[in-house]
């Protein structure tokens, strides 16, 4: 069913309704071994979300007898953002996901991510997916904080993602939704996967297979499952940023997803003025290259690539 779990009028004319899909089991939701919320488009530009949560309903919907515990769907919690193809939340042009955990007696967008909030307490674990910008694509990662990585690596252990980012510390930033409700004790787990503007559906499927295989797990679900992967795990210290030193165009030499050793040849960045190579971008350590640009435009300092090291 679905319910609005925030409205608001903009002084601009405009209106903000965030409204959830809720699938209870069919013997009712008083039925329900637990509760877990799917959360997607807090950044408006972020759509490899709008896949999963399509493809989680539709295989309940497929299926309902396997239902057992209450799900929570939000595909779009910036929903003018996705309307526009923006990632904050326009006309006021912030990032919603540096405004929680909100106050409900505070200005209009601190009602709205309090409500949001509000509406997902109770949940015994809650999943906010995102995607990388245009620039960069990223392998499926789960993205935890230092300080709640113990009590989510479980969790996080089963989403069938490629990689686990161990204080990851932007993405798990103090005023996002998931640092907001770990410390109002809702188990939540940021996923980061593909590129902005865009669905991989073969991204999106791995990651709903691992969204099953916790409520699983949780006992939300007792049909059957497909096969999952463990990923790896990281600690931030491992993890190699890897940045243009030119400007020029860049050209991936590499698969992405791929195991490097040290020195391969990631990519070129070549001239178009004058058909000459200008860099050769080689990996300062071996390990899993799970971040790899897409854009081809480069500037100096651009993110090229990001390297999880090998111990
Ligand atoms: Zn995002």
């Amino acid at each position: 069913m679905i319910e609005t779990v925030a409205k608001l009028e903009l002084p601009v004319g405009e209106h903000i309704v965030i409204r959830k899909n809720r699938l209870v089991p069919v013997e009712g939701e008083q039925a329900a071994n637990g509760r877990m919320t799917l959360v997607s488009g807090i950044h408006g530009d972020e759509l490899e979300g709008q896949y999963i949560c399509y493809e989680v309903g539709r295989r309940v919907r497929e299926h309902p007898e396997y239902l057992r515990g209450i799900l929570d769907i939000f595909p779009a919690l910036n929903p003018l953002g996705i309307d526009t193809a923006h990632r904050t939340v326009p006309k006021i042009n912030m990032d919603m996901n540096r405004m929680f955990p909100g106050d409900p007696a505070g200005g209009m967008m601190d009602r709205v991510v309090a409500a949001v909030v509000s509406d997902i307490i109770g949940s015994d674990i809650c999943l906010d997916i995102h995607a990388s910008d245009s620039f960069v694509r990223e392998i499926p990662q789960v993205r935890l904080s230092q300080d709640f990585a113990e009590k989510l690596l479980p969790f996080a252990m089963l989403t069938n993602v490629d990689m686990i980012w161990k204080n990851a510390t932007a993405t798990v930033h103090e005023s996002t939704l998931a640092h907001s409700l770990n410390v109002l004790n809702v188990p939540a787990l940021v996923v980061e996967m593909g590129q902005g503007q865009s669905v991989n559906r073969q991204y999106g499927d791995q990651v709903v297979d691992g969204i099953f295989n916790v409520m699983s797990h949780m006992g939300l679900w007792t049909g059957p499952v497909n096969e999952t992967q463990i990923p790896a795990v990281s600690d931030d210290g491992e993890v190699e940023f890897i940045r243009s030193e030119e400007t020029g165009i860049f050209l991936p030499l590499m698969a992405h997803n791929h195991y490097v050793r040290r020195s391969d040849v990631i990519g070129e960045i070549v001239d178009p003025y004058s058909g000459t190579i200008k860099s050769r971008v080689c990996a300062p350590v071996g390990g899993l290259l799970f971040t790899l640009r897409v854009y081809p435009v480069v500037y100096e300092g651009d993110l090229l690539a990001r390297i999880l090291g090998q111990p």
